[in-house]
Parts: structure tokens; sequence; C-alpha cells
């Protein structure tokens, strides 16, 4: 690592603070076919690939419409009949903890749209229970499996084929979207003008408290982007939200702990989450995630 480095890898500023002064990360990107390098912000730790948006566009493109599916994905999910077990019960847990939090922003009705929806798993909650639910999903895989699994769900493949229909919501929901995305300010801007003047936007990130979550998010996950608690504040508040809530969290055991039987308390927390619904995440300065809820400013609607 170039320790102490301060360098200015790019021209480009730093999207959250405006800041011009960066350190270089020892971490690269290499899963979109080219070597991601990037860059720290010195003033609020807020982490940008040092790579012009424009250039990252055709291999972010390529990526998903070629590799993301069939390498990442599958790379990430092991076939043997226990981790596809544990993985449906997983989901199960964390959509439901998702769920119970997320509801507490709505009211009966309510209209919903969640960004990049994957399989489904969660709106499909929000939709058994009455909500007006919308996804947009642009993998065509996943858009196939929710039209058809979800029937009362409207989806949709981009922002720009909703945004003609000119449909506002209560609530949008971006579950690990913010990461990925090559231009977050402009996708927040325009996220932004899908929202009712009283509507909630609900983001869940990595957190990169520690530099362990760090790397994992760099080098093993297509992430381009990457917040801590001060440097997402500063960037929410910079696009014209109000800052509803807040926080780092955690499953009860992160994986970036080591307490005393950490697999016992572990099954013990999933499955008291499984059958009692137990909140199996939990407010913790140093958790590995973080989970915000904005509304809009209405001193700076003109944002
Ligand atoms: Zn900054």
């Amino acid at each position: 690592m170039n320790s102490g480095l301060q360098e200015d890898l790019d021209k480009g500023d730093c999207i959250s603070c405006g800041g011009s002064t960066f350190e270089s990360l020892p971490y690269k990107n290499d899963l979109m076919g080219v070597d991601i390098s990037f860059k720290r912000c010195c003033s609020c730790g807020t982490i940008c690939p040092a790579m012009e948006p424009t250039a990252l566009d055709e291999y972010v493109t390529r990526y998903y419409t070629t590799k993301y599916h069939d390498s990442f994905l599958q790379r990430t999910s092991k076939k043997d009949i226990l981790s596809k077990c544990y993985r449906f019960f997983a989901r199960i847990v964390s959509t439901g903890c998702e769920y119970r939090f997320i509801k507490k922003f709505l009211t009966e009705g309510s209209s919903m749209l969640e960004i990049g929806a994957s399989d489904g798993s969660l709106i499909e909650r929000f939709s058994n229970k009455g909500f007006d639910c919308s996804i947009i999903e642009p993998d065509e895989k996943f858009h196939k499996q929710v039209s058809e699994k979800l029937v009362k769900v409207q989806a949709y493949r981009s922002i720009e084929e909703l945004g003609s229909r000119k449909r506002k919501f209560d609530m949008i929901v971006l579950v690990h979207v913010l990461e990925h995305v090559t231009r977050p300010t402009l996708f927040l801007k325009d996220i932004k003008r899908l929202l009712r003047t009283d509507g909630k936007l609900y983001i869940e990130l990595p957190n990169i408290v520690h530099e362990g979550i760090l790397k994992d998010s760099i080098v093993d996950h297509p992430h381009l982007y990457h917040w801590n608690l001060d440097g997402a504040k500063i960037f929410f508040k910079s696009l014209g939200f109000n800052i509803e809530h807040l926080e780092p969290y955690s499953t009860r055991i992160s994986p970036y702990d080591r307490p005393r039987f950490a697999s016992i308390r572990k099954i013990y927390y999933f499955l008291a989450a499984f059958f009692f619904m137990k909140d199996y995440y939990f407010i913790k300065s140093n958790g590995h995630m973080l989970r915000a809820v904005l509304s809009i400013n209405s001193a700076n609607e003109n944002e």
C-alpha cells in the first residue's frame, strides 16, 4: 500500500464532499475485465473508482449483460444441498427484517418501488400485504422471474421506461444497489423525481468501517463506490435529502467479529429470527452495513 501517499489520482472530485485530495488504495477490482483502481477522499472517506464514468460505463454494461448472472452469482452460490438450504432460510430471515423495518415508514396501500429487485423476494412480502408494488430490474433473467412469479407487481427495466409514465411513489427501496452504479449522483437525482414530495427513500450499503469489509467489497464484488457513515451523511445532504434515519448495523454475529462461540450464537440468533421474527440485525457503531431513510428536503426542491 502506498501508505500515506496522497495524490489526485483523477481529475474527478469527491462525489460526496467535493474534496480534491485523495489517497490511493492497495485493492483493485478485476471482475469486469479491466483493473479498476480506487481512491479515498481525504476529507470524508468516500471511496470512488479512479476511472472516468464514461470509461467505466463500457465495462460495467458489458459485465452486467454478459457475466454477472453466470459468473458472479454462480460463483457466490454453492450448489450443495446444505448451502442451498442456508441461502433459502437466510433470504427469508433477511427480507423479513428488511420488511419489518421499512413497513414502519408506510401506511396502508402505500405505493412502493424497488430498484434492483433481483429475484423479488423482498417486494413479494409487500405485495402480499396489499401494497401497490413495482420494480425496476434491468437484468433479463431476474426481470422474467419476477414478472412470471409476482403478477401483481409491475415490472420495468429502467428508470427511463418508468419515468415516461409519470408515476411517483411513497417509498423507493435500494438494497445494495447504489454501490454498483457508475454515476450515483445522477442516479439519486433521477430517483428523487420518482418520489412523492412526502415520500421516503430506503438505502442499504456496505459500511466500510473496517479495512476487511472494504477489501471484500472492492475485490470480491462489482462495487464502484463506498461510503462510511459521515461520507454517506454528506453525500445524501448534498443531493437535497433530509436524513430521517441513518445507522450502521450488522447481523448479530458479523463475519468481521470473532466472539467466543460465534458459530453457536450465529445459529441461535438465526433460528430465533426465523421462528420468532426477532430482529436478526442490530445497531452497532462498527456494523458492516449502513441503512438510511431519506426524504425530500423541500427547501432544496430545485436540486
Ligand atoms: Zn469526500
